[in-house]
């Protein structure tokens, strides 16, 4: 009578949904984790920075159930294969809104219906989620205002109430240590990172308001990379935005936001929100995108930008939006290559939030930046960046009289990009 729990996005012991149902409702549960062959064999860095993330995590959770007396199951290859290999009274995971997540569960759901054992998921990453936050007419909302408003209406403290799995601890399956997978066998070695910590900090969020649009401060909770592998709860998170500040509130209400679209509206992962913007006329000059990967473009904070990513898997928003804009609109090249650069090198990359931020910044997004807002990265650097201490961090070569010229004027990029975006709105 063993079900399993699956772990995906949610590598932590206490207030998981799913794992609180699969303890409650069963004595005999056994853990495991699947490093999905498929997403794995396509990564290029053997010291792929989130593979390292991941593996700690799952290696914490390990120790920490064989502490309880149970341990985890470890397993490299496709899910399909385990789930079809399986004989269990039950399978308990959590909900994944992505597209290529929601293919492989249907898969799974069914062939496990075949062999009569249930696959029960839960809601567990998001407050809210899939059709919970509609417009009056039943429509899914596209503007983020009148979205977070109704979000807000809704949220009453029951979604902020931790479930509290530490009673039914004792229903984990009791068994021997079971073999711990090396990082080498899934195809990777080990990395030298230092990874933000899930530490809560009242004081960040307090000043929040205040410091979150300066790069050179700690003026945001860098809890990104815990919310995408669930390592910290939403419920937490949202709990601690109530008492120190609504704007971060907000933040975390665009991240549903943004799964909520991803959910709603599955093309965006391979079209613009916004259809028409399909048939714009990108440049794609590839020298040009090189030079903005290597953070060589001769903008001092969109090179910055680039080489924090490029340095440390992690950009500040605010040179997130930037870098963004600068690359869609001053050098037109197409947003998805763009995202794509991002999703390989963002340590808190989330199809969700990275397709709807490129795609914000594009214009031709739900909700997105007007096409005419086009970011002038010095004008943004003067009110963020004024002492140039962030600049400097990144581009320790940075001397305002001598650095490399601009590949591109910004005059004649603003008015290039205005043409461009201009032309295609008057078509019909
Ligand atoms: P905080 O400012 O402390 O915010 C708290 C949390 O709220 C974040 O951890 C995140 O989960 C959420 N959040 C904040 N801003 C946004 C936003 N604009 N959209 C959605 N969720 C948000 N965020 C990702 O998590 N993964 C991505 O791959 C990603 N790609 C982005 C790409 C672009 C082009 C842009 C403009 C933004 C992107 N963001 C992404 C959103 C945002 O930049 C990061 O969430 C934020 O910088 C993470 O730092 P933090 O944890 O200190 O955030």
């Amino acid at each position: 009578d063993t079900v399993i729990f699956w772990f995906r996005r949610d590598l932590r012991l206490h207030d998981n949904i799913g794992l609180y149902h699969a303890l409650k409702e069963n004595n005999n549960v056994l853990p495991v984790f699947i490093f999905d062959k498929e997403i794995l064999d396509e990564l290029e860095d053997e010291q792929d920075m989130r593979v390292n993330f991941i593996y700690k995590q799952v290696i914490h959770l390990k120790e920490a159930l064989e502490n309880l007396g149970s341990s985890l199951l470890m397993y490299h290859g496709n899910p399909i294969k385990f789930f079809e290999a399986l004989e269990v009274a039950g399978v308990y995971t959590n909900h994944d809104y992505e597209p290529y997540a929601i293919k492989r569960d249907n898969q799974i759901q069914a062939l496990l219906n075949e062999k009569n054992i249930p696959f029960k998921t839960y809601k567990d990453q998001v407050i809210f989620e899939k059709n919970e936050i509609l417009k009056e007419d039943g429509e899914p909302y596209t503007v983020f205002t009148p979205y977070s408003r109704k979000w807000l209406k809704k949220l009453d403290s029951s979604h902020q109430e931790p479930y509290l799995i530490q009673s039914f601890y004792r229903n984990f399956k009791k068994i021997q240590p079971v073999r711990t997978l090396s990082l080498s066998e899934i195809g990777f070695k080990a990395g030298q990172y230092d990874y933000p910590s899930k530490q809560i900090s009242g004081k960040i969020i307090e000043q929040y308001e205040t410091n979150r649009d300066f790069p050179a401060l700690q003026g945001t909770s860098r809890l990104s990379v815990h919310l995408r592998f669930g390592t910290i709860s939403i419920r937490e998170a949202v709990k601690e935005a109530r008492k120190y500040s609504q704007k971060w509130l907000s933040e975390l209400i665009w991240r549903e936001f943004y799964m909520m679209i991803l959910w709603h509206f599955p093309k965006v992962v391979t079209s613009s929100f916004n259809s028409k913007y399909d048939q714009l006329e990108w440049r794609n000059n590839e020298k040009e995108f090189e030079a903005w990967c290597n953070g060589m473009t001769g903008y001092p904070i969109v090179d910055a930008g680039m080489r924090e990513l490029n340095a440390t898997g992690f950009m500040h928003n605010r040179v997130r939006m930037i870098t963004a804009s600068f690359l869609t609109k001053h050098l037109l090249i197409d947003w998805r290559w763009g995202e794509a650069y991002f999703a390989k090198k963002l340590l808190d990359f989330e199809l969700s939030s990275n397709n709807g931020g490129w795609q914000w910044a594009a214009g031709c997004g739900c909700d997105a930046a007007p096409y005419f807002r086009i970011f002038n990265p010095y004008i943004q650097t003067q009110k963020f960046d004024p002492k140039s201490k962030y600049i400097k961090k990144w581009v320790p070569e940075f001397q305002e009289i001598q650095y490399p010229p601009p590949i591109v004027d910004h005059q004649f990029a603003r008015n290039r990009a205005l043409e461009t975006f201009d032309a295609l709105r008057k078509e019909k």
